[in-house]
Order: C-alpha cells, then structure tokens, then sequence
C-alpha cells in the first residue's frame, strides 16, 4: 500500500498517540495485577490519597508535566516511572508502524508490544511476570498462525522458535541450580522467554537473547540500586527490549555477520 506523506505522518502521529494511551493503561493494569484489583473495574485513583482521578489528570504526558509529577488533591509525588512508561509505549507503537507498514502483522505486535510493556511494567514494580499475559501472548500468536498460509510451515516456525532459547536456557537454569542449590533464574522469565520466541525466527531470537543478556549485565552494573539486586533481578524488561531490538535489527545484523566469513 502506498502512502502520501501526509497519511505517513498522520498515521505517525496516531500510532504515537495509541502507544502513549496505550502506556498509561498498561501501567495501570501492573500495578492493579501486582495489588490483585479487577483489571476493568473500578475508576483510576490516586495511590495515596484514592481520589478517583478526572480526564485532565489522565491525558498522558501532558498531565505528569502540568501537575509537575504530584497528585492535583494531596500532592503525592507521581513517579517518574509514570512518564516514561507513556513515553516508552509511545516509541515502541511508532517503531512497530514503521517496521511494518499498515497490515495484519502490525495487530499481532501490537498485541506482543503491548503485552511485553505490561509484563515489564510489573516486573520492574515487583520481580512479577503474570502468568495470565504469557498465557494472552501464546493465545496471540496461535491465533495469527491459524490465519497463515501454509499453517503447518507456520506451526512449526513458531515452535522451533519458542524452544529455541527457551530450552537450552532451562536445562542451563536446572544445571545451575543443582550447583548452587538455590535459585538460578525465575521461572517466569523462561516461561516468557518461549512465549516471546514463539514470534520470531530461532535465529533472530538468538540475537534478542544477547541483546538481552548485555542489557540485563549493563542494568545490574549501572543501577545497583535495583532493590534486593543480589537475591532478585528483574530480567523481565531487558528480555522484551531484546527482542524489540532483535525485531528491529537482528535480521540486518545476522547478514552482516554471516557476511564477514562469506568473504
Ligand atoms: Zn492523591
């Protein structure tokens, strides 16, 4: 399909503004997942104070920087955390556009995105990945294997993909574990780790997982501050952001590097 630039720059423009939408509920609905409140009901309120908030203060971004990051009626301080998610939402939902273009693959991401963002989100606020999301993403992605064609060849991709990683990388935690008798890596993290693989090639998830790896040491050396670091770490966040990178550049840097020995 071809695009005017002014439709580009529109749907631009509407794909930032779903992500930042998009990033203030998904934050929302961690929070309420790690509290164990109903995901649909009841209104958005103030964590300190529990007054229900309006629209001017739910219109992301523009009403963390106007209320200057606090509570309009107790003046709690916001965290900044609350932006950045928005923000965050708001990049991955453009890069998703662009990479894709207007077709059904950009909804299956959209979905994965949205997913990731609120497993991250959770585990960033309290080591959590919910199971209920991995389950959503597993549903997501068979769902759109049965709209392919050929769905065998599809089937089979996306198995081969989910286990890729996902398996080495349990028998490693088992081995290590026998080791160190106590706890190697969570549970969750390798449960997200095929959910995740499940969309990509075994290859590019191959890439995601180093790119995750560097981005897990990079945390745990930049912010030691990441509370009880030694007994849990969130992994969470480092593994979607590799394989938001994977998607975007694993293909481009896998040529590069079977090239260098083609020569
Ligand atoms: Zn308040």
């Amino acid at each position: 399909m071809t695009l005017t630039p002014f439709t580009h720059g529109y749907l631009i423009f509407i794909f930032a503004l779903l992500g930042l939408v998009m990033g203030s509920f998904l934050n929302c609905m961690a929070i309420r997942i790690i509290n164990k409140e109903s995901i649909v009901k009841g209104r958005s309120h103030c964590m300190s104070c529990g007054h229900v908030l309006g629209v001017p203060d739910l219109v992301p971004v523009f009403s963390w920087l106007f209320l200057r990051g606090k509570c309009r009626y107790c003046g709690a301080h916001i965290a900044v955390r609350y932006l950045l998610a928005e923000l965050v939402s708001g990049v991955v939902f453009v890069s998703l556009y662009l990479h894709f273009g207007l077709c059904l693959e950009l909804a299956e991401y959209l979905i994965l995105a949205a997913l990731l963002l609120c497993i991250s989100f959770a585990d960033l606020e309290d080591y959590l990945v919910p199971e209920g999301l991995i389950i959503a993403g597993i549903v997501n992605r068979v769902i759109f294997v049965l709209l392919s064609k050929p769905i065998g060849a599809a089937a089979l991709q996306s198995l081969i993909g989910g286990l890729s990683i996902s398996l080495p990388l349990l028998a490693v935690v088992l081995i290590m574990e026998k080791i160190l008798k106590r706890d190697a890596m969570g549970g969750g993290d390798i449960k997200l780790v095929f959910m995740m693989g499940l969309y990509f090639k075994w290859s590019v998830n191959l890439v995601s997982f180093l790119f995750a790896c560097v981005l897990g040491i990079l945390c745990g050396v930049l912010l030691p501050k990441l509370k009880n670091a030694e007994k849990q770490f969130p992994f969470g966040p480092s593994l979607a952001l590799g394989s938001w990178l994977g998607l975007l550049f694993g293909q481009q840097l896998l040529q590069w590097y079977v090239g260098l020995f083609a020569r």
